[in-house]
């Protein structure tokens, strides 16, 4: 074979082979199917024993994350559906096997007592434009955004320097910090928090954490979400709804939907 035909055959090669791994996205944003399967366990879309050789599962699989995300169901690993797998999101799993899917918020159990403190651990090195006390007021805010809606929850603040124990503990966390959900660098997963009664709130420390504009991640958003699963309630597959697990961007008026009113008070009853 003369050397340039091998050179055009290789090119040929390499390209099919991009284009089935990263399904025509452009350079920089490649996403292969190992990726997806890694996806697909972390999320609860496949479990664990699920045999990575079958087409069928993987198809189902990614059929499941289209269908949570509101996408179309083509089962395919399309760029569409890279680009959602790609999307910052919470780091909480969107699927558990034994839970009541009837309903289309899932929660877990509900605090036995509404009064309930909160304790802020630290604060990230460095953020957009966000101070401390910036990063206090939109705690606070969160909690008082879902309490408009279960007013039976009251929330008090312990201070970082005292030695009280509180209920709900938030802290911003960088890659392993001990819970066996490793944070990322920057991107990726943002947060995770887990469900009463645990109540931990963890923030990626990496992330670059703002307010009120379109740059980095938005903290309010966020904050919310994430106290949403610190009061119990899972993802929500409504888009534009507070849990639903990936990040959509800034928002101005950040509000309940009606999918996180029925959530919140389907656990703590008006
Ligand atoms: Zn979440
Ligand atoms: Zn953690």
């Amino acid at each position: 074979m003369k050397p340039w035909m091998a050179a055009y055959l290789i090119s040929i090669a390499t390209a099919c082979c991009i284009f089935f791994l990263v399904g025509g996205l452009p350079a920089g944003k490649r996403f292969t199917k190992k990726d997806a399967y890694r996806y697909f366990k972390k999320f609860g879309y496949m479990k664990m024993s699920d045999d990575e050789n079958s087409n069928v599962t993987f198809r189902r699989s990614v059929e499941k994350v289209q269908k949570f995300a509101g996408a179309n169901q083509t089962g395919d690993l399309n760029d569409e559906t890279i680009n959602l797998l790609m999307t910052p999101r919470c780091q909480n799993p969107d699927v558990f096997e034994k839970k009541n899917r009837t309903k289309r918020f899932l929660l877990a159990e509900p605090w036995p007592s509404t009064n309930l403190t909160y304790k802020l651990a630290n604060y990230p090195n460095k953020t957009i434009n966000l101070t401390n006390s910036g990063i206090d007021k939109i705690i606070r805010n969160s909690l008082a955004t879902w309490a408009i809606y279960a007013p039976k929850l009251s929330f008090s603040l312990i201070s970082s320097t005292s030695s009280r124990k509180a209920v709900i503990n938030l802290k911003f966390a960088r890659l392993d910090h001990g819970d066996g959900s490793s944070f990322d660098g920057p991107g990726g997963v943002l947060a995770h928090a887990f469900y009463p009664t645990d109540g931990e709130v963890h923030f990626d420390a990496d992330e670059s954490w703002s307010t009120a504009t379109n740059s980095g991640a938005n903290f309010d958003w966020v904050a919310i979400h994430e106290i949403g699963h610190a009061l119990g309630l899972d993802h929500s597959s409504v888009k534009g709804s507070i849990m639903y697990p990936y990040y959509t961007g800034f928002k101005a008026n950040l509000t309940l939907s009606l999918d996180d009113i029925a959530g919140i008070q389907e656990l703590y009853p008006v």
